[in-house]
């Protein structure tokens, strides 16, 4: 048995790998393939029409809200949001918490004027940056709620005054969140939500159409709105297996359920990590992730060792980024205790036989 702690793809529960192969066979009594109906058949709309409902009952979506699946990942919404919402000539403010948070403000950076409000590069984007003030003629505030990378999550949106764009991938549906409190919410759906190919954007309907620009239908929210994510063909797989993966999330109990869990996953993980001796947290403790638990060992040349005894024990996908080093365990939805508890074993069980 493998214990998944890869950042994205991730792990996914593994009833829902068991419906989803099923599917390919035979859909749904049609006689057909999941992957060959049509995506403007009955049995597909209502998929589409279940997943939508699942997003916004597990986060408790305003009705006032449209609920999208697009394509282009996480990175095709960097150019999305400024094309939607910034204006010619128009000024954004982005908060610099790590390389996705730069890949972001570099887009909008091509489509008008970017101010970095704060940055937290000095210490390598170990911290989540506090004190900053939001310029108020902005015309939206950007954040990455959970920096996949360097294992910081912002767990309360900043109070800025301005609209506030969220890129939530790698942390959504694993906390209660308030998407009143949001004016654009996007998110790849490969870290906690489904496999590759799809992304949520969960856009207040008030800022569709809004920008001013001219800008190609594909990129524009409100045509994908009006089309309810229909406007060309959607990813009809990848929104299928998300679908599974939500109905999993509502049976266990939904978000709030699941954030307990996700609480006594990390800490249980942090606590070993603070314990350990040959071991120590590369985050802020403040600002620790729950979802991307990064930390490295305190002689750098013990790692593979390490690495080595974890591959053993089935330990899957715990190297951490290259801008980090050390390791990362991305602890998502999925994962079990028991597969934190095999992580925490095999760290006492390295420790026994190092130090004597
Ligand atoms: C993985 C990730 C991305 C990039 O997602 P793609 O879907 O590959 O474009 C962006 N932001 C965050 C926070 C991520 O974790």
């Amino acid at each position: 048995m493998k214990h998944n702690f890869g950042a994205g793809p991730c792990i996914l529960p593994k009833e829902v790998f068991q419906e989803a192969s099923q599917a390919v066979i035979e859909f749904n009594n049609t006689g057909l393939s999941i992957l060959e109906i049509s995506h403007r058949s009955k049995e597909f709309e209502q998929v589409v029409v279940e997943a939508e409902a699942l997003v916004r009952e597990l986060l408790n979506v305003p009705a006032d809200y449209s609920v999208l699946f697009l394509q282009g990942g996480a990175s095709q919404q960097f150019a999305m949001v400024p094309m939607n919402l910034l204006p010619e000539g128009g000024k954004a403010a982005y908060l610099d918490t790590g390389v996705w948070a730069t890949k972001a403000a570099k887009e909008a950076s091509k489509l008008g004027h970017v101010e970095i409000v704060a940055s937290s590069s000095d210490k390598n984007y170990t911290y989540i940056p506090k004190d900053y003030s939001v310029p108020s003629d902005a015309a939206y505030f950007h954040f990455t709620s959970n920096n996949t990378i360097y294992g910081t999550e912002v767990f309360e949106r900043p109070n800025v005054g301005i609209p506030v764009v969220s890129d939530m991938s790698s942390d959504i549906f694993s906390r209660v969140i308030d998407v009143s409190e949001y004016d654009l919410i996007y998110a790849g759906a490969q870290k906690n939500m489904g496999p590759a190919g799809v992304t949520l954007v969960i856009i207040k309907n008030e800022l569709l159409g809004k920008s001013g620009r001219t800008i190609p239908a594909i990129f524009d929210y409100q045509a994908h709105a009006k089309a309810g994510s229909m406007y060309n063909t959607p990813p009809v797989y990848s929104i299928y297996v998300s679908m599974l993966n939500l109905r999993w999330l509502k049976a266990k109990g939904g978000v709030s359920v699941i954030e307990q869990e996700n609480i006594v996953k990390a800490r249980t993980l942090y606590e070993e990590i603070d314990r350990n001796t040959l071991f120590k947290g590369t985050a802020d403790k403040d600002d620790r992730s729950r979802m991307n638990i990064t930390f490295v060992m305190e002689n750098p040349e013990q790692e593979a060792a390490f690495l080595e005894l974890a591959k053993e024990r089935g330990l899957v996908g715990i190297k951490g980024h290259r801008s980090v080093g050390g390791f990362r365990a991305s602890v998502y939805n999925a994962l079990t205790i028991s597969s934190i508890n095999a992580l925490v074993d095999a760290m006492r069980e390295f420790e026994e036989n190092t130090v004597k």
